[in-house]
């Protein structure tokens, strides 16, 4: 399991999340940030400092927001 950013991330990339998350796992793509499923150690630390909500557990997500977990992995490079 892991922490997905979503689609408020899209018009925002504020990038607080980067700055408290402990393993810096949160990268910076072209239109979003990316959390690493792969090294998310599911503080959630980042969840609160996401000025506008745009980070669920990947268990919450919504069917729609499926989309930005495979985005995510996508980026990655995982499957
Ligand atoms: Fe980083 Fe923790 Fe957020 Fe995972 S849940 S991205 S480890 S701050």
């Amino acid at each position: 399991m892991a922490f997905v950013i979503t689609s408020p991330c899209m018009n925002e990339k504020a990038a607080d999340c980067v700055d408290v998350c402990p393993v810096d796992c949160i990268e910076e793509g072209e239109d979003q940030y990316y959390i690493d499923p792969s090294v998310c150690i599911d503080c959630g630390a980042c969840v609160p400092a996401c000025p506008v909500d745009a980070i669920f557990e990947e268990d919450e997500l919504s069917e729609e927001d499926q989309v930005f977990l495979e985005k995510a992995k996508k980026f990655y490079g995982l499957d």
